[in-house]
């Protein structure tokens, strides 16, 4: 093995752009048949057949309907690569022939993307490991439900971390499209990349009554409104101005008709930080501004569901994957991204091993509007197949080279 010339990014480029036809099969074929959370049956089975078709062994039903492949190379560092196999619940707008063949599901968040391109990556990697030129193993790891969470409350690259299918692993790497950059140029950042997300329920409990006779009632409403205010000065009198949090209410629902006081009213939000101590500092101050309810009479209750962690890249890992991708696309088109609001479940795996994730950019630059994820309207342009494909590849065979 030591005598194997390097394996360059540039080569993996090369021979990614060689494959780009059946990445776009295998995205094509998956799009148009989405699938929610833990359903992921139709595309976990395309998976399957696939690594099983390049001589790849693998474990299908791993945290639940996820697939899990292994390809054997030299002695060296063992590298996670993973893809999520999610939809959503959103019926397409998109106008591609290969448009989504189920009303109501759609692959807007690009996980149809992220699987086809692992599998192009796994191709490239089981050649390398063919010709004897794979200095170490790579574990592919395909997760269902980024997006949501079972009734457990567990997401699907929680149960992957759960079911130990991270356990060993040296490094790993993700990849995230980004409708927002065109194709040809990625971006990462080592640290927090992307935040913790927490789901709250507020339930305000008054005495309700005739809207003509206040003084006999306790107005939720009245006492909603004050705990609204006092909730929107956590993040801008409570939170240190150096730190990142957003508290958002995004429900509330109190009342059936004007002249009624209702019992009680319900709020929901979510909680957005990047680290555990301002995370638990968002939490406390949540529950300490709804005492404001307490204060004029009423009562409340306070349900905090824990979402994702925040996503922390490792600095070494991240250096890595973006030496790798500079390798093939230059210099200049591999940028240090900014952290987001958004969360993500890549998030699990990078607390198990020294993780780094790329946003891939997807745009057409003769594109003049661009569709986010999470749209009907979502789309992307397949020359960033290979690109995403040989990104995976090159960084695991780099931390492979040089992470012995
Ligand atoms: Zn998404
Ligand atoms: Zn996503």
């Amino acid at each position: 093995m030591a005598d194997a010339p390097t394996i360059t990014g540039k080569e993996l480029f090369e021979r990614a752009k060689a494959i780009q036809d059946k990445i776009s099969g295998w995205r094509r074929e998956i799009h148009r048949y989405p699938e929610l959370t833990f359903t992921e049956h139709r595309t976990a089975g395309l998976v399957n057949a696939a690594l099983i078709d390049l001589g790849i062994k693998t474990e299908t039903e791993v945290a639940k309907t996820g697939v899990v492949g292994h390809i054997q190379g030299g002695s060296g560092p063992v590298v996670g690569l993973r893809a999520d196999m999610d939809a959503l619940p959103i019926t397409e707008e998109s106008d591609v022939d290969y448009s989504s063949t189920r009303p109501g599901i759609m692959h807007a968040c690009g996980h149809d993307a992220h699987t086809a391109m692992l599998l192009g990556a796994a191709t490239l990697l089981k050649g390398l490991a063919d010709e004897g030129r794979l200095p170490g193993t790579v574990r592919l790891l395909f997760q269902p439900s980024e997006e949501a969470q079972d009734d457990e409350g567990k997401s699907g690259g929680m149960r992957m971390v759960e079911e130990k299918a991270l356990d060993g692993l040296d490094a790993v790497f993700g990849i995230h499209v980004d409708p927002t950059n065109p194709v040809g140029v990625v971006a990462t950042k080592s640290g927090p990349m992307m935040a913790a997300a927490d789901h709250f329920i507020i339930v305000v409990r008054g005495k309700g009554g005739h809207a003509a006779r206040p003084q006999s009632t306790i107005d939720p409403i009245l006492l909603a409104g004050h705990a609204i205010q006092a909730i929107h000065h956590v993040v801008s009198r409570r939170l240190d101005p150096m730190e990142s949090g957003v508290i958002t209410i995004g429900l509330i629902q109190g009342g059936t008709v004007n002249n009624v006081i209702p019992e009680s009213v319900r709020m929901e939000g979510t909680i957005r930080s990047f680290t555990p101590e301002s995370r638990q500092l968002l939490h406390d101050e949540l529950r300490r501004a709804c005492g404001v309810i307490e204060a004029l009479g009423g009562k409340f209750d306070l349900t905090i569901h824990w979402g994702y962690p925040p996503t922390v890249l490792d600095e070494t890992a991240t250096a890595v994957m973006m030496a790798a991708t500079r390798e093939f696309l230059g210099e200049d088109n591999v940028k240090l991204g900014t952290a987001m609001m958004g969360a993500e479940d890549f998030s699990y795996m990078a607390q198990k091993a020294p993780g780094s994730f790329l946003r891939l950019g997807v745009a057409n630059p003769s594109w003049d509007q661009v569709y986010y994820v999470h749209t009907p309207q979502f789309r992307m342009d397949e020359d960033a197949l290979p690109v995403g494909a040989a990104a995976l590849a090159a960084a695991a065979v780099k931390w492979m080279q040089e992470q012995k």
